[in-house]
């Protein structure tokens, strides 16, 4: 975009979904307008971050203002309140970019949150999603914005909206580098020119904050008042002091400012590494995912990396893998060097080393809550279990341990009720060499399922894997210690050598049956016997390493499942079934029609058992109803 440099102020849009955004924002009704302090705070001390990180390398940029801070002018006479930095500050063209345009991908989605959202959730919502700058429209009517940026050669420039779908950009005047957000407060946001107010305010939400946030006030008795100005926040790295001397609360307030979270975390976790390595972590394991999931492609890193104080940058990567992107929190390294460049980060060996600590930290503290405090545990698993499931599939030095924190439901547990691997592998009998799981959409859909009547039959355990990511979690787990994961609804059920001999023989009996079935169900690429079954007459299965049902159905729910062709599965027959046999007296007795409607409606009805649909509903109606026709006449006719 190039914008003509006049001195008239040019009016421009605000891109489609950040005016729909400023909407909702304005006309919301204002529980906690006070977060856009917050917010305003925040991005002043982004842009002072910013600079003086620019500036290790190049000292000019700071032009020697190194007095970094941000300072609050309430102004009763105009009713405006005004937040400035001596940050980077913005360019024209910059300004129009960052406040003109939302770049998050995730906010149309967040919007139809927003909209569905009643009005008293909506700021909570704002809040958590950190709509940053344009919450100033919640507790102002018009927003002046002037800025200049930290390169010499760009002019300053003034910003200016009300939020209602345009803003207009002017050149402007300005003696100094960095921002003044001016905030034209609303009738209702009078109480933000208070002292006392912005005190509480700056203290609540912002007091970690490092650079020093002041404001002018004013001092001494009636006739000798003098101005001075008073540093509001404390200033103080909270992870740099020793643990006995903070409180609960303290933690509690510091994890609320930076996970934008109102519920307390459920655990903290304070790291201070001394001798070879010395660092300082404080990380939190939330109690509930937030909203930050909606915003598209999800961070994948919630911990901002610090180098003694300096913020080197946001949701570094390289301090935490990627499963752990939940755990939220802050690393100070004492020795990175201070301009270490973001793009070196990647192959630096401490980093490394901070990154298996702090892995090793968050496990043996999950393990703790397991252990100690099961039911917090089981509140955690509910809202992050598939995280650590993605874990237990990905990260192969920690696979064991991670995957001793999974837990799952099975045929020897209550709804909602869990097992683990390392409780289902020591109950299991000592013939039983595999750990077995079937997966589907939820318990009810699988727990009466025909794949699990020999195993009931036996009471033998069946874990029930109901989570979208088990179907991830079982193929790249493949096995549990040396325990291979088999799905009962794939493969051979291996059988002792007593029972494999006795289907041997058994099938030689059912040979005229298979070649009549496979010629009437040709859906199948084959039909054999199986000792799976006990009430049921027949079941299809996958072969063992083909794709199961379940994940058919979710690729084909996805609208992907034109690129995986379905494979075909096995027809399987309980030879101890009346059906059954009857079926194959039918077979031998030579070419009788009814036989096609006995095979259509059996597959047919292990297609339902599967969880599946079937294919051609009219033609399974249509056969059905003739079955009861039929059976239902000769009922009558015996009478
Ligand atoms: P976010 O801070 O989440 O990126 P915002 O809407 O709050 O979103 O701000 C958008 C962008 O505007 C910021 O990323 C930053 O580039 C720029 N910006 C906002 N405030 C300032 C400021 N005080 N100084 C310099 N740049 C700023």
């Amino acid at each position: 975009m190039t914008v003509a440099q006049t001195d008239v102020p040019e009016q421009l849009e605000f891109k489609t979904e950040l005016k729909q955004l400023l909407e909702l924002i304005t006309h919301s009704l204002y529980t906690k307008k006070e977060i856009f302090l917050r917010e305003l705070i925040s991005n002043a001390a982004d842009a002072i971050d910013k600079l003086r990180f620019e500036s290790l390398k190049d000292p000019s940029l700071a032009e020697g203002d190194t007095d970094w801070k941000i300072k609050l002018i309430p102004d009763e006479k105009a009713g405006t309140l005004t937040v400035s930095d001596n940050g980077s500050g913005m360019t024209r063209q910059e300004i129009i970019e960052n406040l003109g345009t939302i770049a998050r991908s995730g906010t149309r989605a967040f919007l139809e949150t927003l909209k569905q959202a009643n009005a008293q959730q909506r700021p909570e919502l704002i809040g958590q999603f950190g709509v940053g700058f344009y919450s100033s429209f919640m507790a102002a009517d018009r927003v002046t914005v002037i800025s200049r940026s930290a390169r010499k050669d760009e002019p300053a420039v003034r910003w200016e909206s009300d939020g209602a779908g345009t803003f207009t950009t002017a050149p402007a005047e300005k003696a100094s580098r960095g921002t003044d957000v001016i905030l034209h407060l609303r009738e209702d946001a009078k109480e933000f020119l208070s002292p006392w107010k912005l005190r509480e305010i700056v203290k609540r939400y912002s007091d970690y904050i490092e650079h020093p946030i002041v404001m002018d006030v004013e001092k001494g008795k009636e006739g000798e008042k003098t101005v001075e100005e008073e540093t509001l926040n404390s200033r103080q790295a909270i992870w740099l002091r020793p643990k006995s001397q903070i409180k609960e609360e303290e933690y509690a307030e510091f994890y609320k400012q930076i996970s934008r979270d109102d519920e307390p975390p459920l655990k903290t976790i304070h790291i201070a590494a001394e001798g070879a390595m010395e660092f300082r972590a404080l990380l939190f394991l939330p109690a509930k995912r937030g909203y930050d999931w909606m915003a598209g492609p999800e961070k994948k890193s919630s911990i901002d990396l610090y180098v003694r104080r300096v913020l080197i940058t946001h949701d570094c990567e390289e301090v935490i893998p990627q499963y752990f992107r939940f755990v939220k929190g802050v690393v100070d390294s004492a020795d990175l060097p201070l301009n270490v460049s973001r793009e070196t980060l990647q192959h630096n060996p401490l980093l490394a080393k901070i990154k298996s600590n702090l892995v090793n930290r968050i496990l043996k503290t999950l393990e703790e809550t397991k252990d100690g405090e099961y039911d917090k545990y089981k509140t955690f698993y509910a809202e992050f279990g598939s995280y650590l499931k993605e874990g237990a599939g990905q990260d192969w030095s920690n696979r064991d341990r991670l995957a001793d924190l999974l837990l799952f439901e099975s045929t020897k547990t209550a709804a909602g009720e869990f097992t683990t691997l390392s409780k289902y592998v020591q109950a299991m009998p000592a013939d039983q060499k595999e750990i077995y799981y079937l997966i589907g959409e939820s318990r009810a859909m699988i727990e009466n399922s025909p794949y699990l009547e020999s195993f009931k039959a036996k009471a033998q355990e069946v874990l029930l894997l109901t989570d979208p990511v088990d179907e991830f979690l079982v193929s790249s787990m493949r096995q549990y210690k040396d325990k291979p994961l088999h799905a009962v609804d794939r493969g051979d059920i291996e059988a002792d050598k007593e029972v494999q001999e006795k289907q041997k023989a058994e099938a030689e009996q059912f040979k005229t049956l298979f070649e009549k079935l496979t010629g009437y169900v040709p859906e199948v690429k084959e039909v054999r016997l199986t000792g799976r079954l006990k009430e049921s007459a027949a079941v299809l299965v996958a072969d063992e390493g083909a794709m199961g049902a379940h994940m058919e159905r979710l690729l084909g729910r996805m609208g992907r499942g034109h690129e995986i062709p379905p494979s075909k599965r096995i027809l399987e027959l309980n030879p101890d079934h009346p059906l059954v046999k009857a079926m194959q007296t039918i077979a031998a007795g030579g070419d009788d029609p009814r036989l096609q409607t006995y095979a259509r409606v059996l597959y047919d009805l292990a297609v339902i058992a599967e969880g599946s649909r079937v294919q051609d509903p009219g033609d399974f109606a249509r056969r059905v109803n003739e079955l009861l026709v039929h059976d239902a006449e000769a009922r009558v006719s015996q009478k």
